[in-house]
């Protein structure tokens, strides 16, 4: 069965309790998890899973894409649970916030090159110490993406709101501005969940963000990259403190 995912619903629940489903080898499932899986572009959570007094540290986490069962990789053997048990899971928080408002700064940065420049995305994943964009752009100048990530500080320094709700695939092809998003879905996904900047973004997206663009703080451009014709990489990451 698939893996309940807390975090769609709640990207600052950093504890959880949860059933355990199956224990083979350093592999565990539960019956639902606040642990973002390695998808998506984003890195994966780590933290703990706790029973008792005893406590094993999650180091990896993956989910199957056909049967959206997520695996937790643990350190060691995992501490005595079986089917069944519950246990307490623990996320370490300051990776995870860091991820949120690395990936919150991919939204902001990767808006302002549509709307100003007209590039589109073609890659990028978002580590906890810097994330990557991929974008199909002619020019190489470093003033475009200079130009990009101070406007996306000014999308920060409005302190916006962000939107996230879940919108049937239906409902969504009757809004202007979601059938877009809602044709790019595969047709088995029924139900969307909306990211949405007001005033300049709104994707389909199952990853954690901040609840304010101000959360993010300041968007620090590292480094460009020339990837082949018409292929530019951006470098970008936030002050950690
Ligand atoms: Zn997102």
């Amino acid at each position: 069965m698939a893996t309940k995912l807390l975090y769609l619903y709640d990207s600052y629940l950093r504890e959880f309790e949860a059933k355990v489903e199956s224990v083979n080898g350093n592999l565990v499932v539960l019956d639902q998890s606040a642990f973002h899986p390695l998808t998506g572009g984003v890195g994966c959570d780590t933290g703990w899973l706790v029973k008792n007094d005893a406590r094993v540290r999650v180091v990896h986490v993956e989910i199957d894409r056909a049967t959206k069962i997520v695996s937790h990789v643990v350190e060691a053997e995992p501490i005595g649970v079986a089917h069944g048990d519950v246990v307490k899971g623990v996320i370490d928080w300051d990776r995870r916030y860091c991820l949120m408002r690395l990936h919150t700064a991919a939204h902001l940065i990767a808006a302002v090159m549509y709307r100003d420049y007209s590039a589109l995305i073609t890659g990028g994943q978002v580590d906890v110490d810097q994330a990557k964009l991929d974008f199909n752009l002619p020019r190489t100048d470093r003033e475009v993406f200079e130009d990009a990530v101070k406007k996306a500080n000014e999308e920060v320094a409005k302190r916006a709101e962000l939107k996230i709700y879940f919108l049937s695939r239906d409902e969504a092809l009757k809004v202007p501005g979601m059938v877009k998003l809602a044709e790019r879905m595969p047709p088995e996904e029924r139900e969307l969940r909306i990211v949405e900047i007001p005033g300049i973004d709104l994707q389909a997206d199952g990853g954690p963000h901040v609840k304010n663009t101000g959360e993010t703080g300041e968007i620090q451009l590292l480094r460009i990259e020339n990837k082949g014709r018409n292929q530019r990489r951006i470098y970008f990451g936030i002050n950690r403190s």
